[in-house]
Order: structure tokens, then sequence, then C-alpha cells
């Protein structure tokens, strides 16, 4: 599918490339060249020069040139067909019919047909916004959000009225016929035939596509009512997950700013852009697509997530960083303090600790391991495990591997992983495809949680063994002490055999271990060992024996912290945060102290000597 040559040569003959450009470029006049700053890299001195007499621009400073379709290529983003029907349409050379199929002709005629009647509905909706009595509610909910008219005149909002078939009317009187008006989303379909204006008493907000011009729109109820926003169904002009909000107006900002801002709703848009801060996109609330990505990937690598910081916008904002990341953008996120939209904060806290706060935005890594630790307890190794499960997802997209190892050893130790084998068993995970690593972190997790100790194992084993040292030890062991291990189960059910009464043999230990299978499959093992020295230790008092495997425990379990700890103060004295460093410190020299006084009988524990 493409233009005749002929057609192409004509075009390029005729288009005057200064008038192009100069839409895009303010041109002033230096010798027989144009100049200006160059819109594809940022500078402050004039290198980018246009020559009208070779038809050519060419900038000094990034060295990109070419011919007019060049240029439109490069700063709409588009392909060659596409630039050319932008060159002839800014010229006003009507194009000449493609070698193509009828269906895609008559696909094209109901899209352009689609998007008259969208513009039609526009003008008017703006008309009743301005001058109908009715609108007043409309002009008060702009005012109360400061929305200012030069505002609200750039995004094109209107007003539609509350009425069944006003705006069939006024589309009838423009032409449409009643299959158009049927087939253009403005109208319901009623079943026993008929339709209705779907837009009524609401607010409206247009979705303008990248060239400006209505696509489908959103409609704000200016009542109590339950359906917050409406929305236009898919089209034939209009597909959902297909465009930005905002793109049309924003994208030169994004493309000099070498990013964009990503929010959820229109007013998120709209304010942050009346003041001033108009490197902005909104997904519009449906989930952010691949494709939305890939276009806004045209104009920067770039992206800072500002979504609600409630529930529900956080769990879209891991959403949308899976997609972005997919896509090889880099993406930071910005989460507004008690849970407010950039629209609402901006108006309470003004633009410029907005724009502090979003300079702060933490790289995505940082918040999905936010969202991972929170509200779990990383001392039990179930739960460390699921979080360890819930962010690797979000480094294995990450391409380029300077960046991946870097979200990685990140992630390591704030998740406390400090043990080197598992780091690096974990780290091979990221390589195999995401089904087949998702099962691998989990068996990696799980073996290193189940596999109980010397001191675990001789423990439980005498505690099986002796009725005695049960009566003894038993009322002397902490939670803390078994809790986190992977026989805490057994510990759990021993205590509670002894309090029944009971004889704790295999029978009524595996029917109470019913639900913790991989404790289970321990016992047999701890049973068979019990009191049965094989290495010649009969001699061992077993009462000093039990003291020294609860000790070693005690000891273990300081270690583990000890070392978590160190992770601590690194990340502390990393960002500097030398508070939290001191009152880790602190704890850590407490640590030691209570170490070297258990040291001597946990070794003997281990060693058995
Ligand atoms: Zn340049």
């Amino acid at each position: 599918m493409r233009y005749p040559q002929t057609f192409i040569d004509d075009l390029k003959r005729q288009a005057d490339i200064v008038r192009v450009i100069q839409d895009y470029v303010q041109l002033k006049k230096k010798g027989a060249n144009w100049m200006a700053c160059c819109p594809f890299h940022k500078e402050k001195t004039p290198s980018f020069s246009v020559s009208p007499a070779k038809e050519i621009f060419y900038c000094f400073g990034c060295h990109k040139g070419g011919s007019v379709f060049s240029f439109v290529m490069e700063i709409e983003r588009v392909a060659f067909p596409e630039a050319i029907k932008i060159v002839a349409d800014k010229i006003g050379m009507p194009l000449p019919k493609l070698v193509d199929d009828g269906r895609f002709e008559a696909k094209r005629q109901e899209a352009d047909d689609v998007i008259q009647l969208n513009a039609w509905a526009l003008q008017w909706w703006e008309q009743q916004f301005e001058s109908s009595a009715e609108a007043r509610i409309a002009r008060e909910y702009l005012q109360k959000r400061e929305i200012t008219e030069e505002t609200r005149k750039t995004f094109r909002l209107g007003f539609g009225p509350d009425s069944w078939d006003a705006l069939s009317l006024h589309l009838r009187q423009k032409g449409a016929s009643q299959a158009q008006i049927d087939r253009s989303g403005l109208v319901v379909k009623k079943e026993e035939g008929g339709s209705y204006d779907r837009f009524r008493g609401r607010l409206i907000f247009p979705v303008l596509d990248i060239q400006g011009r209505p696509i489908a729109f959103g409609g704000r109820t200016l009542k109590d009512e339950d359906a917050k926003y409406i929305n236009s169904p898919e089209t034939a002009a209009y597909v959902k997950g297909r465009n930005l909000f905002g793109l049309n107006l924003t994208r030169d900002e994004i493309r000099r700013q070498e990013y964009a801002i990503l929010v959820e709703g229109f007013l998120d848009l709209i304010v942050p852009y009346q003041f001033g801060v108009r490197n902005v996109v909104a997904s519009l609330g449906t989930a952010l697509t691949p494709e939305q990505v890939k276009q806004l990937g045209r104009f920067a690598r770039k992206v800072v997530v500002n979504y609600d910081g409630d529930r529900a916008g956080v769990q879209a904002a891991k959403k949308s960083i899976e997609i972005l990341l997919a896509e090889d953008l880099e993406v930071k996120v910005l989460v507004l303090p008690e849970n407010a939209d950039p629209d609402e904060f901006i108006r309470k806290f003004g633009v410029t600790e907005y724009q502090q706060r979003r300079a702060k935005a933490q790289p995505h890594i940082q918040f999905v391991i936010d969202q991972a630790v929170k509200d779990r307890d990383l001392q039990r190794p179930a739960e460390k495990a699921e979080a360890v499960g819930e962010v690797l997802p979000y480094i294995r997209p990450v391409r380029i591997p300077v960046q991946k190892r870097e979200y990685f050893e990140i992630a390591m130790s704030a998740l406390e992983i400090v043990d080197v084998t598992l780091r690096r068993e974990l780290w091979q995970t990221l390589r195999g495809d995401v089904a087949e690593s998702a099962g691998a972190v989990r068996r990696i997790l799980k073996r290193t949680g189940v596999k109980p100790t010397v001191a675990e194992r001789r423990l439980l084993g005498l505690l099986l063994f002796s009725e005695d040292l049960r009566h003894q030890f038993l009322p002397r062991l902490e939670p803390d002490d078994y809790l986190d291990l992977p026989t805490a189960s057994i510990f759990r059910t021993l205590l509670e055999v002894e309090q029944e009464g009971k004889q704790p043999d295999f029978e009524v230990l595996s029917q109470k271990l019913e639900d913790d299978p991989s404790a289970a499959e321990l016992l047999p093992m701890l049973m068979i060992s019990e009191g049965n020295s094989s290495d010649g230790e009969e001699s061992r008092d077993p009462q000093k024996l039990a003291e020294d495997c609860i000790d070693s425990l005690r000891l273990m379990k300081i270690d583990l912290r000890i070392s978590e700890l160190n992770a601590q103060m690194a990340t502390a004295d990393r960002i500097g945060d030398t508070e939290r460093r001191d009152s880790l410190a602190r704890e850590y020299l407490d640590l030691t102290r209570r170490r070297s006084a258990l040291l001597p009988s946990a070794e003997a524990a281990r060693s058995g000597v």
C-alpha cells in the first residue's frame, strides 16, 4: 500500500519546507537559510538550519537532517506514508487513492463519518457550555475545581444537556443520517428500536487523537449518580487502549523534557497542565496497554507513574510498570501523600511542591519493594518468600544488564536475603522464562526454608525421646525460640500434646501436623534418631545438651539478625539516614554482647563435644 512516486515528487516540489517546519519550530531568517533551536536535542543557541533552496534541514548539534518528509517522520514519530499524508494535508494537496481493497476504504469512510459527527457534537456541547442556562452546574463545577476558561477552551470541555434527543436532533440538522448517528456511539440503541442520547446532563471531556480530532468522549456526572464517568463505546474511529489522553497537546513538552508523567484521569492531566506541568499523559482508567506505551515511547523513554495512592491506584500502577518495562522504558513512581491524586495535590499544595515531589520520585524497584514488604514480616521465611516472589517479576523484564543487576542487588538487601548461594540461585531464575522462574523461586526459597539445623534436630530428638526432658524444657522455650524455624509446627505440636497430657507418639503427632506437610515429612527422621546417639556421646548429659541446643538456636537467630542489620546499615548509609543508622548500630552492639554470652554453649551443641 503506497502512494504513486509521481505524486510524492509533486508533493515534494510543492511543499515549502520552511512553511512546514515553521509549524513546529520558530525559524528566523539568516542569510539564505532559516535557523532555530533544534527540536530534537536540548540547546540554547540555534544550530538547526533549513535551506529552502536545497529543500533540506540539518542540525549541526545532533546531526539530524533530511527532507521535509524525514523532518515530519522524526517530529511526529510516524512512518513514511503517514508523513506524506501530513505534508499533503498541510499544503492542501488532495491525496491520490492508494492501491487498496474496498473493505479498508469502507472502514476508513466509516471512521471519518464518526469523527465528523463527533466534531459536530463537540462544537455543539462547547456552545451549550458557554451559553445555556442549564450548563450553570457545569460552569460552577469547573470553577470549584479552579479550572480557568482558557484551560477549558484548550481541552475543549463541553456540556451535554439533560435531554434524550437534543443532540440527535442537532446532528440530523447538520445532515447526519440516522444510520450514521447509530454507528457514532453518541446514542444508545434501544432494544425495542430507536435510540437516545448517551451523554445527558454531563460535563464532556473529548478524547482527541494525536492530530487533535475528537475520537471519543468521557462524560462526568454533575449530580450524585452511580456512574461518575460514562465513556464512548468502541466505534470505527475509536478502539479502547489505543490512545492516550492529552498526548496531542503535551507531546512536544514530553519530547523536550525527555520524560512523561503518566496519570489516570482527565483532571489529573488538565490541572497540572493549567499550572504549567505539560509533559503529562493520562491512561484514562482502563489498564495501560502495550499500544499506548509504544505510542508514548516515541516521544520519551522515561516515565514517572503518578496514580492515586489508594489501593486500586497502587494495583494499577504496578500493572502499568510491568507494561512499561516490557517496552523498555525507564520507570519511576511518584506517590503523593495522603493518597492524593495530582489534581487535588496541586490545588492544595501548589505546583512547586508537586514538582519537588516529582523530582524525588522513586525508581520503580523501590516502589515495588515497599509494596511487597508492607504488611509482611520479613523475619518469617514464608512471608519473606512471598515478598521476593512479588518483587522479582519487576526486575526480570529490565533489559540493560547493569541496570538489572543493580535493581537485583537493591531488592536483595532490602528483602534481607543475605545468603550468597541463595542470591546466586535467585539471580539465575531471572534469565529463564517467567512461568518457569516463578516456580524456581518458590522451590529455592522453600528448600532453604525447611532444612532443619543440627541444634534443632538434636533438641527435637531429645524432647521426643524423654518425658523428663519435655517436662523440664518445653515450659522454658519461648515462642520466639522456634517460631521462625522450619520445624516450628513440631515444637508447637509437642507443646500442645504436653498440655493435653498425652504421649507424643507418631500417630498423634502426624495427625496434628496434617496442615504442615513439610514438617510432617521430617517427623520420622526425628523420631528414628531420638536418643539414638551413634556418635559416641552417650556420656553427655542430655540435660546439658538440650540447654546447649536452645542456646544455639538463640545464637542462630542473633546471627541472622546481625547479617540483616549489616545490610540495613549499609542501606541507611547509602541514603544518608543517620538516625536510622544509629538506632540500627545500637541494636547491633546489643546483639554482639548477647552473642558472646551464648557462644560457648552453642558451639558445644553444634560440635557435639
Ligand atoms: Zn539537533
